[in-house]
């Protein structure tokens, strides 16, 4: 920018708060030629609070206010943010009716977010060297010292403007760390690590004059050992950790040698840069069947022409490898890609598996990970072209449409039918399908939507050509997909036919597997012990006092568990009523399936997985590679069971009991019931044996039964869209649902009419409520729920900005301040 010499310069900034607005700031003259959109810098808020701050816009037009506060400085000069990220985050906190603030701390990682209340402390990586830092910045680091912890605001000393660009600098350096959720899990360990010097480079003839050196006579035997262990281990990488050598016998003192020698240089390098390339796979050597080939030759051709394409193929179709074969083809070309998964931690097979093909060019993403690890890859995702630091795949969670792409060409969402990918807690709820797809747009990339059991909304947009739809209809190996059978719990209980929990059906045929060496799962979407316990005597039901909602008994533990606050108290061993001893459990979830299972096949080994027993990702592994090493027979658990799995010796898979799947009060619960029977169904027979699936039930007889059993997904989606259309559903509308929490009933009846009343002046017809949902209070609180249906024409911005306009004047009326409101957009 060209400035005459006395220009005033205006930025206007988001922080990362639960605010709605951006707020403008005056640009100290000093600053003018370095500030720049993008970047953080250091704001003045409230009292006497600091905070890093994005500039979005600069102007140098005087703001209309009266008073108006400097910029304290510019924290870094390379922009934080790109001017697309900028867009886009603004798009997303329109669209979900959000705070600009809430959706850029979703976005950033704590380290990019400094701000008064940030707590610091020493970095692990820290040598202690106080030499090399300024006065300023060793009074820092000495408080730290001293108290622990340091919240930046308790500093004591002069705050001056530079102070959170001293701190940030400090934290660049390795010497500070910031993490709110640091101190459980944070531990970056350093290895020691042995690597060539120049001198002696792979391939370089100062190695091969060595060689010759070494062979001359048997004193150099050692040495030429450990240097020949050493290059044999590298396998493309450029060093090794120290420990991996003397695994492998090489003596330290050996090693010492070689180092003194000038052979090998010795480095501390941190644990998580020590990743090594897993390349071992070219993609061009994958092979696409016909069917492959087709859908691959489809998207290619129409790149341009459908932005989005649809690829619904049945389970074991080879999905994956369409996607591995374009990645590899954007990558050749120099360009990004975004592949979205719903959960990380289930996906593990399938990180290794795009691990092998593409080594060091991808990165795993996820809002869990530990503050470092998140801004090394926003950093390395926004690096330019030329630098080999630049990550180029992105394998990602939900806020993995956050990062700072420079260069995205493809978006891939894998299972896009899952509803992991909406985030209902904390604020935004975005959903990470249409933020990718809009981002995507943006980007004029093209997207992917990947899945066995697409979303109606999504195959009704292929349907209608606004996707391109292509079909993969067998499975890869051409494996039939798995036989479904239906056994009826009411019929077989008449003629005495059950075992515990299963019917004989269902027992006959886990038997059959169990003596053809065939591997079980069995699927209960209900974790604990049982569902209900009540009194045999007077009827009572243990429920949680927080939730109206009884409670889950959990066996393991001896306690009833509220599965939505989290409430756990032991088991009664009598009636807290009556008194009597007559305490009965109800219902069967995977505890008890795991329980039955080990009486009735008392030969067999039988692993359960569920939210409780994979708690930690080492747990869930261990389950996972027992079954994979068929060191369990039976595997019991829930939907975790249904998703990301590849096993190939899986005769049988049983669903104890689909119909509560069906009585679930929501518009989607028969889409989902499919989506779920046909994923969980999938597990079975994946590799040359057809498999069997029997599914346990009262209704035969249902449709969605049919459907599944047949496998015909069209099926399903033609009568569900008729429906939808029937009752003006998505997709013939969008949906937003406002709730409003208070934790007096009658209080939030009255407020929740209030607001309803208000809303209705402007949507009229399309507002219903304010009614109760099916569980009232939760945590405490009570709960009201509004819901508008909008028709597709009106346009979304006009609609979401009246919904902000009188959201935003009913929190600020006083009267108000105690009722919680959330808005849903799109809710799932
Ligand atoms: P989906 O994701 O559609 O359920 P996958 O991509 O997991 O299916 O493929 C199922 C199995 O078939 C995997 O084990 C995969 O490695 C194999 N497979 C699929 N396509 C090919 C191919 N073209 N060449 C070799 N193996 C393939
Ligand atoms: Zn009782
Ligand atoms: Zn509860």
């Amino acid at each position: 920018m060209m400035l005459a010499h006395n220009t005033i310069l205006y930025a206007e900034v988001i922080l990362t708060l639960h605010l709605p607005y951006s707020y403008c700031y005056r640009v100290p003259q000093s600053l003018n030629e370095h500030i720049r959109v993008g970047q953080r810098v250091a704001v003045q808020f409230g009292k006497k609070k600091i905070y890093s701050a994005i500039v979005v816009s600069i102007s140098d037009k005087a703001p209309k206010i009266a008073s108006i506060k400097n910029i304290l400085d510019i924290i870094d000069l390379e922009p934080c943010l790109t001017q697309k990220q900028i867009d886009f985050f603004q798009w997303i906190a329109k669209y979900y009716i959000a705070y600009i603030g809430d959706v850029l701390t979703a976005a950033l990682p704590a380290s990019l977010r400094l701000k008064s209340e940030t707590l610091l402390d020493i970095s692990p990586l820290f040598s202690g060297d106080m030499s090399a830092l300024t006065d300023k910045e060793q009074a820092i680091v000495l408080q730290v010292y001293r108290k622990g912890k340091l919240r930046i605001e308790d500093y004591e000393g002069e705050q001056d403007k530079d102070f959170l660009k001293i701190v940030d600098k400090l934290i660049k350096r390795d010497v500070l760390i910031t993490d709110e959720e640091l101190y459980n899990k944070y531990a970056p360990k350093r290895e020691i690590c042995i690597s060539l010097t120049e001198e002696y480079a792979l391939g370089g003839e100062r190695l091969q004059q060595l060689f010759k050196t070494f062979d001359s006579s048997a004193r150099y035997a050692k040495q030429s050992n450990v240097l020949l262990t050493f290059i044999s281990l590298l396998q493309g990488r450029n060093l090794l950790r120290r420990k991996e050598l003397t695994d492998k016998n090489c003596s330290l003192s050996s090693i010492q040698t070689l180092v003194k020698n000038g052979v090998f240089k010795v480095e501390e390098v941190e644990v998580s840069r020590l990743k090594q390339n897993l390349q071992r796979l070219q993609a061009s050597d994958i092979v696409l069947n016909q069917e492959q080939q087709h859908a691959y030759d489809d998207i290619i051709s129409q790149w341009n022409e459908k932005p989005v394409s649809l690829l619904y193929g049945v389970t074991g179709s080879g999905k994956t490898e369409i996607y591995i074969k374009i990645i590899d083809k954007i990558v050749q070309e120099g360009g990004q890609a975004l592949y979205l998964i719903p959960e990380i931690a289930i996906s593990l097979q399938l990180i290794s598996r795009l691990e092998q093909y593409f080594g060091t060019k991808i990165a795993v993403y996820n809002s869990k990970f530990s503050t470092t690890e998140r801004t090394e890859i926003y950093n390395r995702v926004k690096l330019g072209k030329d630098d080999p630091q630049r990550l180029q795949i992105i394998l990602g969670s939900r806020s993995a449409v956050f990062l700072p792409f420079t260069d995205l060409r493809l978006v891939v969402v894998d299972e896009e039918h899952d509803v992991s990918f909406k985030q209902s807690e904390p604020v935004p709820h975005y959903n990470g399908k249409y933020c990718a797809l809009y981002l995507a747009k943006m980007f004029q990339a093209k997207t992917i939507l990947g899945s066995a059991t697409p979303s109606i909304e999504s195959y009704n947009n292929a349907v209608q050509g606004k996707y391109q739809l292509l079909k993969l209809q067998h499975r890869y190996s051409n494996t039939l997909l798995p036989e479904i059978f239906v056994s009826d719990i009411g019929l077989t209980q008449k003629e005495d036919g059950m075992y515990g929990i299963f019917t004989k059906m269902l027992y006959d045929e886990i038997q059959n597997c169990l003596n053809n060496g065939q591997q079980v799962i069995i699927f209960q979407n209900r974790r604990g012990y049982a569902p209900h316990v009540s009194c045999n005597i007077c009827g009572f039901i243990p429920k949680c006092p927080n939730c109206d909602v009884s409670l889950v008994m959990h066996k393991m533990t001896q306690t009833y568990n509220c599965h939505y606050c989290g409430y756990s108290t032991p088991v009664f061993g009598e009636c807290p009523e009556c008194h009597s001893h007559s305490l009965r459990t109800v219902g069967a979830a995977t505890e008890r399936v795991e329980e039955e299972l080990s009486i009735y096949f008392p030969q067999a080994k039988i692993g359960r997985m569920d939210l409780d027993s994979t708690r930690t990702k080492d747990a869930y592994n261990k389950i996972i590679d027992d079954f994979s090493n068929k060191k369990i027979d039976i595997l019991a658990g829930t939907q975790i069971v249904s998703k990301g799995l590849d096993f190939d010796n899986v005769g049988l898979v049983g669903i104890v009991d689909m119909d509560f799947m069906l009585h679930f009060p929501d518009f989607r619960s028969y889409e989902r019931a499919f989506q779920l029977l046909t994923q969980v169904s999938g597990r079975a027979g994946r590799r040359d044996k057809r498999g069997k699936v029997i599914i346990q039930t009262r209704e035969p007889y249902n449709q969605i039964l049919q459907d599944v059993i047949n496998n015909d997904y069209e099926n399903m989606f033609r009568s569900e869209l008729q429906v939808r259309k029937k009752l003006n559903f998505p997709p013939f509308c969008n949906m937003i649902k406002i709730n409003l929490q208070h934790k007096d009933r009658y209080v939030l009846k009255d407020k929740a009419l209030e607001y309803a009343v208000k809303l209705k002046e402007i949507f009229g017809f399309r507002m219903f409520g304010p009614q109760e949902p099916a569980i009232a209070r939760m945590k405490n609180l009570y709960n009201q729920e509004i819901w508008l249906k909008i028709e597709k024409k009106i346009a979304y911005n006009l609609a979401h900005e009246k919904i902000r306009e009188l959201n935003e004047e009913f929190i600020s009326d006083k009267k108000n301040k105690n009722i919680r409101i959330s808005i849903d957009v799109d809710p799932m």
